[in-house]
């Protein structure tokens, strides 16, 4: 498929609002493709470029994105800005520049999907200073050859930010709709595999396929998450329940098949690196080929320390044998998704448990098997007085479902006012704050979108400013005096004292005494707060 009829399906999207529509559309453009394109086409469509399992990141940042658009129309990184400042947005703004450009004779390649999809994987997961020149190159080649329409497209895929509203469900159904094969088989296969563009390929060869699907070693698996519960709530329904730990540290995934291993983050990067000294007791506590779920914390003097000190190990790139001997990380398995080729997502969580105990002989997290509200609020007590955060109460019966949200985890811990926002903006701090950002402007969504509901300027030590920025100067988009824009991928957790109606702010909400407690940089801006969640919040406070 050309790019340019790529973009055309792209445009038409853009211009449906109907998911129904939307999906018609897509399932008749699906069985044409071939098995080359069908995986290229799914992922693009949905804006992103690698699988959903692979660590690989493009790396082109909006910097440069930029400066290969200025490069190519003729004109000044800054005037890219301002057309971007000036139009709302990278994809609009590059079309406009390329259409404004001046016809060249020189030869130009029509752009293929296929080659597109090539020349993204040549360039991504390099690093390094050189790397940044070769995918300047690659940038500057695909928007050379790229009419406006298409370069509306590169631009957004390139940021990984398609901006038409296709969603995981519409093509899911997609698929379904186009190869005639059930729409549950696809999200089933979807959670195992965790690449939709294969999934389409399995599903054009039929239900077969997507029902013999097998998880692989080095392919993380999206974690399982959980949401809130109590202890008697959750016996009423569910009666007899198994309880753990809550441990406040960090999630992880283990992979091993005879003497490769790797561990991932709760993100599903790779993080093996970062982490020998939990490798190493991993792999001296089986001897099984195995995807173990689990939760790594740090610990002094048999107690737990804070969350932040097993993320500053998960992010470290130097000194690594130094924060070891700094800070001692212990893994706690709770869950095993393969075990010796065969894939256990399916089993109920008490038969995973049993072969868990089998094939792990240290570090597995402890449990309570119970239907008494009284012993599991026991073993609640027991996990705080521990310094854990509380306790984890999961349906004995549930299979492993990646990447969902249910009530077959609840998380049970002490209400704390601690809300998960995504850092959409920031002002520079001042005096010896200058080089830094000082006070952030904080978004949670509301259907996908991202509205501003708070800024956050106290809570932060100067090590906390520093680590910020950090994080957060590559991701600058735009500057309008002392206030910057990021493009969001970081997420806040923010402490509040009361929500409070506003019209201040587009969420509708404001928090009082808005105060930092720490970076998320375990999670990502998808599982930041609603606006639906936070109405419910403040509907609860006494005071509301
Ligand atoms: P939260 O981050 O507050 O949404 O709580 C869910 C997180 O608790 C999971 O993603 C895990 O990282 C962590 N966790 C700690 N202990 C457990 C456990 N025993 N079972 C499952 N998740 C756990």
């Amino acid at each position: 498929m050309l790019f340019r009829e790529f973009s055309a399906i792209c445009e038409q999207l853009e211009g449906i609002r109907g998911r129904l529509e939307m999906i018609d559309l897509i399932s008749r453009r699906l069985p044409a493709l071939s098995d080359e394109e069908l995986p290229v086409f799914v992922r693009f469509i949905m804006g992103r470029i690698f699988p959903d399992w692979s660590p690989e990141k493009l790396g082109i940042g909006p910097n440069l994105l930029y400066e290969g658009v200025a490069y190519v129309v003729g004109t000044k990184k800054e005037t890219v800005i301002e057309t971007i400042n000036r139009v709302g947005e990278a994809g609009f703004a590059v079309e406009q520049l390329l259409a404004g450009k001046e016809q060249t004779s020189f030869f130009s390649e029509e752009l293929d999907l296929v080659t597109v999809y090539s020349e993204f994987e040549k360039i991504a997961g390099t690093g390094g200073k050189k790397s940044q020149r070769e995918k300047l190159l690659v940038v500057r080649k695909l928007l050379a050859n790229a009419d406006p329409l298409e370069g509306r497209y590169l631009a957004r895929i390139m940021l990984e930010d398609l901006r038409i509203g296709v969603g995981d469900g519409t093509i899911r159904e997609a698929v379904a709709r186009a190869f005639g094969v059930s729409p549950a088989l696809v999200e089933h296969a979807v959670q195992a595999l965790n690449d939709l563009g294969y999934v389409a390929r399995l599903a054009k060869t039929g239900e077969a396929a997507l029902k013999d699907v097998h998880i692989s070693p080095f392919h993380p698996v999206k974690m399982m998450l959980a949401q809130q519960g109590s202890i008697v709530s959750a016996i009423g329904e569910l009666g007899i329940v198994t309880a753990e730990y809550k441990y406040d540290g960090s999630r992880f995934q283990f992979h091993r098949t005879g003497s490769r291993s790797a561990l991932y983050s709760r993100k599903l990067e790779d993080v093996t690196n970062a982490l020998p000294d939990v490798l190493a007791i991993l792999n001296e506590s089986t001897s099984h080929d195995v995807i173990l779920d689990g939760e790594v914390i740090a610990i002094k003097d048999n107690r737990p320390l804070p969350f932040q000190e097993v993320l500053r190990r998960f992010r470290r790139k130097h000194d690594i044998s130094k924060m070891q001997e700094e800070v001692i990380l212990v893994p706690n398995v709770f869950d095993i998704l393969y075990l010796d080729g065969e894939t256990l997502i399916d089993l109920p969580l008490s038969e995973r448990r049993k072969r868990l105990e089998t094939a792990v002989i240290r570090h597995v997290a402890p449990q309570l098997v119970s239907d008494d509200p009284a012993a599991v609020t026991d073993f609640y007590h027991a996990a705080l007085d521990a310094g854990h955060e509380g306790i984890m109460i999961k349906a004995t019966e549930s299979p492993y479902t990646p990447g969902m949200r249910g009530k077959n985890w609840l998380k049970v811990k002490p209400e704390v006012d601690t809300i998960d926002l995504a850092v959409v903006g920031a002002e520079w701090g001042e005096g010896k704050r200058a080089h830094y950002f000082g006070s952030f402007i904080l978004a949670c969504q509301d259907n996908g979108e991202l509205v501003t509901l708070s800024k956050v300027a106290t809570g932060f030590s100067d090590e906390q400013l520093a680590e910020a920025y950090d994080l957060l100067h590559d991701q600058i988009v735009s500057q309008s005096g002392k206030e910057v824009r990021f493009d969001p991928e970081l997420v806040f957790e923010v402490g509040y004292s009361e929500l409070q109606v506003s019209s201040n702010y587009p969420a509708g909400f404001a928090l009082r005494f808005p105060r930092f407690v720490r970076i998320r940089d375990d999670k990502d801006i998808t599982e930041i707060e609603t606006v639906s969640s936070i109405r419910e919040r403040y509907q609860r406070q006494p005071n509301s």
